[in-house]
């Protein structure tokens, strides 16, 4: 009798699974930040006598404020480092920056410049995200910036659509392991167990937040999107359908305010929809 044929196996759906928590490791407060040599290096006190640094967890949002550090003053890079921690030694590491001599195991230093390398970097790859989700090539100038490590400079306009999702994915990566992340369960404080991912030193862990949150926000269902206004990326509270023409985030300057002053200027073109950014300043 012949034997009766198999059925195919039905993949297993891990849907289930994947409605996980996960958390970064904590940042590493400095005691105190300040900048020197003409504003060109920011100096970070983490220890001090008996005082040890705060830990704080990062806020939902941070990778995207972090890519406004991309033009920013030196004054605002210094309040963000004295808010969120240093960048660490990967990070120089990574853009072949030699770290300068710590003046003592208290402090460290780190070049204005090099924040905003990071930034760029963040904010490329954020933007090359939301383009390549709404199926458009990116900009060639994001392009330049997030493969400027690579061995031979990357002209993007002789890519296919394929080798574009492949490069971004390879970059992408390439981010990610700057802080030389683990990941390993944690029993939270009166909930479950969450997955915490953590940079290899103390110092990276701001790093380490920033990049896998772009990577969790651009491999989520919603991805990433680009503001009319500001041109940023920024993660949507609400899914924003392929090809809507106006978003904005929740900047001051974007959100409702930046859709009503767009509005004014195109006239009336059909509905503007605001759709707010991490914030969720536009979700009432
Ligand atoms: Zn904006």
């Amino acid at each position: 009798m012949a034997q009766p044929k198999r059925q195919p196996r039905k993949p297993a759906d891990l849907t289930d699974y994947l409605q996980q928590r996960v958390h970064f490791g904590d940042l590493i407060i400095p005691i105190a930040v300040s900048l020197e040599a003409d504003d060109s290096v920011i100096v970070s006190t983490l220890y001090s006598g008996s005082q040890w640094p705060k830990r704080e967890s990062p806020p939902p949002g941070l990778a995207f404020r972090f890519c406004r550090l991309s033009e920013a003053p030196p004054v605002q890079v210094r309040n963000f480092a004295a808010t969120y921690g240093v960048l660490g030694p990967s990070a120089a590491a990574f853009f072949g920056h030699r770290t300068p001599r710590p003046r003592s195991a208290k402090t460290w230093t780190e070049p204005v410049r090099l924040w905003h390398k990071a930034a760029s970097m963040t904010r490329a790859l954020g933007r090359l995200a939301a383009a390549l989700r709404e199926r458009e090539p990116g900009a060639a100038s994001d392009w330049a910036i997030a493969s400027a490590r690579e061995a031979t400079p990357i002209d993007s306009r002789h890519l296919s659509v394929a080798e574009r999702r492949e490069l971004f994915l390879h970059l992408l990566d390439q981010w990610c392991e700057v802080a030389r992340p683990t990941e390993r369960s944690e029993w939270l404080k009166g909930d479950g167990p969450s997955t915490r991912v953590e940079g290899a030193a103390a110092q990276s862990s701001l790093l380490c937040a920033v990049t896998h949150e772009l990577r969790l926000a651009a491999n989520s269902e919603k991805g990433l999107v680009i503001c009319t206004s500001c041109h940023y990326a920024y993660y949507p509270p609400r899914m924003v359908p392929i090809g809507q023409p106006r978003k904005f985030c929740d900047e001051e300057d974007c959100g409702l305010r930046g859709a009503w002053r767009m509005a004014k200027q195109l006239g009336p073109t059909g509905p503007t929809t605001a759709t707010g950014g991490q914030k969720g300043a536009l979700d009432g």
